[in-house]
């Protein structure tokens, strides 16, 4: 008798419980992830369950290791649920968490069907034209989630290309595709692989011309084999083919496809997450190939506090908005990129120049044509850093283009 009254008040218990879930969330959508932070002071992982929601970007957080709220439920300014997806990291209070896995059935199809991956490549014939191209896919609200200039080698090509095979293009391919640098990418949106499809066209460009005017193909390419880009053609294709060029673990394998950096007369900016956020990545890309700068690396990275502590040490105590420029870095992806010119030597000054004083409203009245004037908003988000004196160039470059890899 006595145990069947425990078991009555035990499901009313759970009831109740359940109702108010119900209640308090009716008719308001929840994302439940797992999410990690590294805690410098204590140098531990720690684990967190975050709850998200959209409707006001709000984010609670619940311990995992002392099984307590850590977080009570509260707004975050600049936060967006496009933000939330597997492997990003994201900012709350100052903390860089990583998202990890889904924690209910519920988020993971909605977050995944809304934000499908897929495997974009700009091949060497359009290289030149990246920011046209990357024009093109922020237009289409495709976000790019991470980004790499490489030169294949005829191996990592073969490799790739693998179904084509025997075929009668195939070493012709494969020539044509390491003629030069490409531009690796994962791009994410609702159906990406099939919409990037569209985006591109039909694979032979003078058929793209004639019957899909619109498409990359038919603007950035030539014929049949010079056809621009590349684009998954399936969800499976699409995994393998990120896994390819971006691999998930760091282990050193010669059939990883690897950076185009050339460590010589160059100099280092970095297209800052604000500008890049703000759909400006296209424009600046093609400000600097107009301006007569080549592009001769890039790649895109997620810095984490230690890393951006690291790369902006020399400005600690010396520059007032320091603070500022620290969260600007982490606060999102940024492009760090090598530039060479004909200028040789002088590509640093030249560059530097370029890029504009420090302050946009200043480069706006001394500088108009200068990148900060077009692109940046205030000293913090003036859309690109770039090293200061020539000798830091190479050793920025070889920070992200060595260090970092
Ligand atoms: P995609 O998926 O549209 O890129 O086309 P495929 O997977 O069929 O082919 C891979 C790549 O090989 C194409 O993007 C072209 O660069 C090249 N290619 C495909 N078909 C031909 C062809 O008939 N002739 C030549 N020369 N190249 C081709
Ligand atoms: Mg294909």
């Amino acid at each position: 008798m006595a145990s069947k009254l425990f078991t009555i008040a035990l499901v009313v218990a759970l009831a109740a419980t359940l109702i108010n879930i119900y209640v308090k969330n009716k008719g308001e959508t929840r994302y439940l992830f797992h999410t990690e932070w590294y805690d410098p002071v204590s140098a531990t992982v720690r684990k967190f369950l975050l709850s998200f929601f959209p409707r006001d970007n709000s984010v609670e957080m619940y311990d995992l290791r002392s099984q307590r709220l850590f977080l009570k439920r509260l707004a975050v300014e600049g936060l967006d649920e496009k933000d939330f997806y597997l492997g990003n990291t994201i900012v709350v209070l100052s903390r860089q968490l990583k998202i990890t896995e889904y924690a209910d059935s519920t988020t993971r199809e909605i977050i995944s069907s809304k934000r499908q991956r897929t495997f974009a490549m700009v091949k060497p014939d359009a290289v030149h034209r990246l920011g046209e191209v990357i024009d093109v896919i922020q237009s289409r609200n495709f976000e790019v989630s991470q980004m790499k200039m490489v030169q294949l080698t005829r191996a990592q090509a073969g490799l790739f290309y693998r179904e084509h095979e025997g075929r009668p293009f195939f070493e012709p391919l494969l020539d044509y595709v390491t003629s030069g640098p490409v531009v690796a990418m994962e791009l994410i949106t609702t159906n990406a692989v099939q919409r990037w499809r569209e985006t591109l066209g039909p694979t032979d460009a003078e058929l793209a011309r004639r019957e899909a005017p619109d498409t990359i193909r038919a603007k950035f390419g030539k014929d049949k084999q010079s056809n621009a880009a590349h684009g998954s053609d399936s969800d499976v294709a699409a995994t393998r083919e990120i896994e390819f060029f971006f691999p998930s673990s760091k282990v050193h394998d010669i059939m990883v496809p690897q950076t185009t950096a050339r460590f010589l007369n160059n100099t280092c900016c970095i297209i800052k997450p604000h500008a890049i956020a703000e759909g400006n990545m296209g424009s600046i890309f093609k400000a600097i190939k107009d301006e007569g700068f080549e592009v001769s690396a890039l790649q895109m990275f997620r810095m984490d506090k230690i890393q951006a502590e690291e790369f902006l040490e020399v400005y600690k105590g010396v520059v007032s908005e320091y603070p500022g420029m620290l969260q600007q870095l982490i606060s999102g992806p940024s492009v760090a990129i090598e530039i060479t010119s004909i200028h040789a030597g002088q590509t640093p000054v030249k560059f530097r120049e370029f890029v504009g004083p420090a302050d946009p409203i200043v480069a706006k009245e001394l500088r108009p044509n200068s990148l900060r004037a077009r692109f940046g908003e205030n000293t913090v988000k003036n859309a690109l850093h770039c090293s200061d004196l020539p000798d830091d160039g190479p050793l920025e470059v070889e920070y992200f283009f060595k260090i970092l890899q």
